[in-house]
C-alpha cells in the first residue's frame, strides 16, 4: 500500500471553475466581499446566480484563492467632461475624462483607460 502517486493532496480540496477563469471568479467574490449582493453581482458579471453562490461557498471554505485584478472599469455614458467608472470587480471607483467635442478620437477604435496609463505585458 503506497500513497507516493498523491504528488499534491492538498489540490483535492481546491476549487476550480469549469467554465471561468480564477481572475474573473477572484474579481466576482472581492466584490461581494465589499457588501455587493450575489444577485447584482451576478447580473453585472453576467453569471448565474447559482454559479456566484457556489463560487461564494467555495471561498468560505477556504477553497478558493482570491488572486490580485486588473480593474475591470464600467464607465458610465459621457456626460461631460467627465465620467465615472466604478470597477466590476472590487466596486473602486475612478473618474475618467471624456473627449470633448473636435478631438481628433478615432472612436471606432477606442480602449477602455487603463488605471496605470499602461498595460502589463
Ligand atoms: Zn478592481
Amino acid at each position: 500500500m503506497t500513497t507516493s502517486q498523491q504528488k499534491y493532496p492538498e489540490d483535492d480540496n481546491q476549487f476550480v471553475p469549469r467554465r471561468h477563469s480564477m481572475h474573473l471568479v477572484s474579481q466576482v467574490i472581492t466584490r461581494i466581499s465589499k457588501g455587493a449582493g450575489t444577485g447584482t453581482t451576478a447580473e453585472a458579471w453576467g453569471i448565474s446566480r447559482r454559479v456566484v453562490r457556489s463560487w461564494v461557498k467555495a471561498y468560505d471554505q477556504g477553497r478558493l484563492e482570491i488572486l490580485p485584478h486588473v480593474h475591470h472599469w464600467d464607465i458610465e455614458p459621457p456626460n461631460g467632461p467627465v465620467s465615472l467608472g466604478i470597477c466590476r470587480g472590487c466596486l473602486e471607483e475612478k473618474k475618467f475624462r471624456n473627449h470633448q467635442p473636435g478631438d481628433s478620437a478615432d472612436y471606432s477604435r477606442f480602449r477602455m483607460p487603463h488605471p496605470n496609463g499602461k498595460r502589463k505585458k
